[in-house]
C-alpha cells in the first residue's frame, strides 16, 4: 500500500504546484473514515481507495482526481455525506465523489444481459466530467486485481462478466487499452477457468521449447536498428491468454494455428524515427502483405496512433510489430486520460469538460459511424436514463416525470397509473427523475389518466395517450347519458327495439357503432324524433312539430304584458314557470323576462320594469343546473339515469370544473315548472353518484 508520503511525492513529481495539504487531508481522511473497516484480502478496506488513487497518478492527473480516488467509497461505504465532503473539500472534489458514487449504482442493478449496451451508454452520460469515469475505471481494475479473494463465486462470477461486458468496453471507448487489456485479462479467468488454464499451459510449454525467445527477439530487433542509427527502446510481450482466445474463437482456428502470440513494441522519439525504423524492420525481415495499417497519418477516431505491422521472423513464426513514439505511447494507453492529462499541463486551457474532449475526437474522425456514435454521447447530455424494478433501461428527456416513464415503459402501463416509487420510496406522480433512478409504477383498479397531467408531462407520448384517453372517457360518459336517454326514446315508438331494430337504425343514421348513437343522443347532436323515425320510419308522420315529446309539453303565456307583445326567457337565469319573475323593456326589443333576484336585471336600470306573472298553464322551460359529481366510472351514466327517471331532456351538458375526485357540469335541462325542477334537485342530490347539486 502506498504511503501518505510516497503519495504526495508522486504526484509532486509531474505537478510541482499540487496542494500538499489537501493531499494530506484526504490521504488521513480516508484512512479514519473507513477505520477498521476489511476487504475480503483482509486488508484494512482504506488500502483500496489509497491503491485507486495510486492508479490515477499513474495518468498524472490533478489533484481533485487524486482526492477524488481517496474520497471515492466514504459517501457509499461510510457516514460520510456528500455535504461533509463538500465542507471539507470543496464543491469541485463533492461534485467529482458524488459522480462516482451514482455509477456504483449501476453495479447494485440486477444483471441483464441485454442491458449491457444501454447500461455502457448510461455510465458515459453519466460521466459528465471525465475524471468521475477515470476513478470508476481505476476502481473496477482495483477489484479486479483484488477479485481472487473474495470467497463466493457467484460474486466473482458477477464482477467479471460486468468487467468484461461493461467496463473493458468502456475503457476501450476513451481509448484506455492499458486498463481495457487487463480487465479482460483478469475477467476472462474468472469466466472461463478452463480455457485459461489451456492456453495458459501452452504459453508455458512453448517458453519452455524455444526458452526466452521473446526477450531475444526484441534484442534482435533492437541490434538491427541500432546499427540504422536509431536510438529506440523495444519491448515485447506474449500475448494474454484472452486475446489469443478471442483470436481462436474469431477465426475459428486451433491454438496450433494461432502464429503471432508475440507483439513487439518500438519506441521512438520522434514521428520521422517511426518510419524510419519501420522502413529497417521491413527491409530485414519478411513482411506480411495486407497486415501493414499506418495509424500514424491516420490515426483512430478515439486518437489512437501508431504504425502496425507483422513480420516472419526466422521463417516460421509471425509477429506483431507496433511503433509509435513516447508521447504516442502514453496518449494510446490511457487514451483520454492522457488527452486531459496533458491538457491539464499545458495550464493553456484550464478546465477541459469530457465533452471538449469528446468533440475534438469526434471533429478527427473520419468514420461516419462513430462519429454517429459519439454524437450521441453528446445528445445524452439532455437525457435522463432511468430503470425498472427488473433493470430494463429507459432513456427520457430531462424533466421527465414518474408519469412519462410509465408511459414510455408501456401505454396501458401509464393509462393505468396511480402511484410510484422511486428508489423505494412512494413519490407523487408529477416527480421529475433523476439519472439511474429506479421506479416502480403502482397500478390502480379502474385507473384513469387525468386531465391534469397535462400540466407537468413532458413526453409526446405521454401527451397524447393521456389526450386520447380523457377524450375517449368524455365520449363514453356522454354515451352512457345517451344510453339512458334513448331508453326513453325507444320507449315511445310502436315497437319493440331490440338489437336488429337498432342495427337498422344505425344504417338509416349512416353510423357504424351502437355507441356512436348514443353519443349523438347523449351530446344533443340528433332530435328525439330524427332517432325515432330512424328506429321505425314514419311513426312520428302525425306528430306536429310540437308534438316531439321534449317539446309539445312547452306552453308559456305571461300575464302583464300588453297583448301582442313579444317576450323571450332571458338566457341568463333560466326563468321556469313557478320563478317569481321581471319583464324588461329595451328600446325596440322584446320583452326579457328574468328572475327576479337575476343579477343581469341591473344592466337595464334604466329600462322600463314590467312587473310580470305567468300564465295560470304555463309550463315547459329550461332550467339550469350545476352538478357536481364523484370523479369515478358509472357516476355520469347514474346522473343521467335521474334525469331519465323523471322524464327530464338535457339539451345541453358541459363539464366546467375536473377538480379530482369531483368533476362538476353544467347542464340545461327541460322542465315543466319549478316544482318540477326542485323534485330533480332533490332527486340529483339522493344519488350516490352526486355530491352537490344546485340550480344556478
Ligand atoms: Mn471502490
Amino acid at each position: 500500500m502506498l504511503r501518505q508520503y510516497e503519495l504526495v511525492e508522486r504526484v509532486k513529481a509531474y505537478d510541482p504546484d499540487a496542494d500538499e495539504a489537501a493531499l494530506n487531508r484526504a490521504y488521513v481522511y480516508t484512512v479514519q473514515k473507513h477505520g477498521s473497516q476489511k476487504r475480503a484480502s483482509g486488508d484494512p478496506y482504506f488500502s483500496h481507495p489509497i491503491e485507486v488513487a495510486g492508479l490515477m497518478t499513474d495518468l498524472q492527473l490533478d489533484v481533485q482526481t487524486i482526492i477524488t480516488a481517496l474520497l471515492h467509497d466514504t459517501v457509499e461505504d461510510t457516514l460520510v455525506t456528500v455535504e461533509d465532503i463538500e465542507e471539507h473539500f470543496g464543491k469541485d472534489v463533492a461534485r467529482l465523489v458524488d459522480g462516482v458514487t451514482k455509477l456504483s449504482k449501476i453495479e447494485a442493478m440486477p444483471e441483464n444481459e441485454r442491458a449491457a449496451e444501454n447500461l455502457r451508454k448510461f455510465l458515459l452520460a453519466m460521466s459528465e466530467d471525465i475524471r468521475v469515469l477515470l476513478v470508476k475505471l481505476a476502481d473496477r481494475l482495483h477489484n479486479m486485481r483484488t477479485l481472487h479473494f473474495i470467497k463466493n463465486p457467484e460474486k466473482r462470477q458477477r464482477i467479471a462478466r460486468e468487467t468484461m461486458d461493461i467496463y473493458a468496453p468502456l475503457a476501450e471507448r476513451v481509448g484506455m487499452y492499458e486498463y481495457m487489456r487487463e480487465m479482460q485479462a483478469l475477467a476472462f479467468k474468472e469466466l472461463e477457468p478452463e480455457a485459461y488454464k489451456t492456453i495458459a499451459n501452452r504459453l508455458e510449454e512453448l517458453r519452455g521449447r524455444d526458452g526466452g525467445q521473446v526477450d531475444a527477439i526484441a534484442l534482435k530487433f533492437k541490434q538491427a536498428l541500432a546499427e540504422a542509427g536509431l536510438k529506440v527502446e523495444v519491448t515485447g510481450r506474449e500475448k494474454h491468454p484472452f486475446s489469443i482466445w478471442n483470436k481462436m474463437s474469431e477465426r475459428h482456428v486451433s491454438f496450433e494455428q494461432v502464429t503471432d502470440i508475440m507483439a513487439f513494441r518500438v519506441i521512438t522519439d520522434t514521428e520521422a524515427d517511426c518510419y524510419a525504423a519501420l522502413g529497417v524492420l521491413h527491409r530485414t525481415w519478411q513482411f506480411l502483405p495486407g497486415r501493414f495499417k499506418d495509424y500514424i497519418s491516420t490515426p483512430k477516431t478515439n486518437g489512437y496512433r501508431s504504425l502496425h505491422t507483422s513480420l516472419m521472423y526466422e521463417n516460421s513464426m509471425r509477429v506483431e510489430v507496433q511503433v509509435r513514439t513516447h508521447e504516442m505511447h502514453h496518449r494510446n494507453e490511457f487514451g483520454l486520460a492522457a488527452h486531459w492529462a496533458y491538457k491539464q499541463h499545458d495550464k493553456a486551457d484550464g478546465q477541459v469538460g469530457w465533452l471538449r474532449d469528446l468533440i475534438e475526437i469526434v471533429d478527427a474522425s473520419h468514420d461516419a459511424e462513430e462519429l454517429l456514435e459519439h454524437t450521441r454521447m453528446a445528445i445524452y447530455q439532455d437525457r435522463i436514463f432511468a430503470f425498472t424494478p427488473k433493470g430494463a433501461l429507459f432513456q427520457l428527456p430531462k424533466g421527465s416525470t414518474a408519469v412519462d416513464f410509465a408511459f414510455a415503459v408501456h401505454t396501458d402501463l401509464g393509462l393505468a397509473c396511480v402511484g410510484a416509487k422511486i428508489n423505494g420510496r412512494h413519490m407523487p406522480l408529477r416527480t421529475q427523475l433523476s439519472n439511474g433512478d429506479v421506479v416502480e409504477i403502482i397500478k390502480g383498479k379502474g385507473a384513469e389518466p387525468q386531465l391534469s397531467w397535462l400540466g407537468f408531462v413532458v413526453t409526446g407520448k405521454a401527451r397524447a395517450s393521456i389526450r386520447r384517453a380523457v377524450r375517449l372517457k368524455e365520449r363514453e360518459e356522454v354515451a352512457a347519458i345517451g344510453s339512458k336517454l334513448f331508453d326513453t326514446i325507444a320507449a315511445r315508438v310502436p315497437a319493440r327495439i331490440g338489437k336488429k331494430a337498432i342495427r337498422l337504425a344505425l344504417e338509416r343514421l349512416g353510423m357504424d357503432e351502437p355507441d356512436d348513437l348514443m353519443y349523438a343522443v347523449g351530446a344533443s347532436k340528433i332530435t328525439d324524433r330524427e332517432v325515432m323515425e330512424a328506429l321505425v320510419p314514419g311513426c312520428t308522420a302525425n306528430f306536429d312539430e310540437d308534438d316531439e315529446w321534449s317539446k309539445h309539453e312547452r306552453e308559456i303565456s305571461i300575464r302583464g304584458l300588453t297583448p301582442g307583445v313579444g317576450f323571450e326567457l332571458a338566457e341568463c337565469c333560466h326563468p321556469v314557470p313557478g320563478d317569481r319573475i321581471v319583464g324588461l323593456r329595451r328600446m325596440g326589443e322584446r320583452v326579457e323576462v328574468h328572475t327576479i333576484d337575476c343579477l343581469e336585471l341591473a344592466s337595464g336600470i334604466d329600462n322600463e320594469w314590467l312587473d310580470l306573472n305567468w300564465g295560470s298553464r304555463s309550463h315547459g322551460a329550461v332550467g339550469r343546473l350545476s352538478v357536481t359529481i364523484y370523479d369515478r366510472p358509472g357516476t355520469l351514466a347514474e346522473m343521467a339515469g335521474v334525469f331519465a327517471q323523471n322524464k327530464i331532456n338535457v339539451t345541453s351538458l358541459t363539464q366546467t370544473q375536473l377538480d379530482h375526485p369531483f368533476t362538476t357540469y353544467e347542464i340545461d335541462a327541460e322542465v315543466n315548472d319549478l316544482p318540477h325542477l326542485t323534485r330533480i334537485v332533490s332527486a340529483l342530490r339522493a344519488s350516490d353518484a352526486v355530491a352537490q347539486a344546485d340550480r344556478i
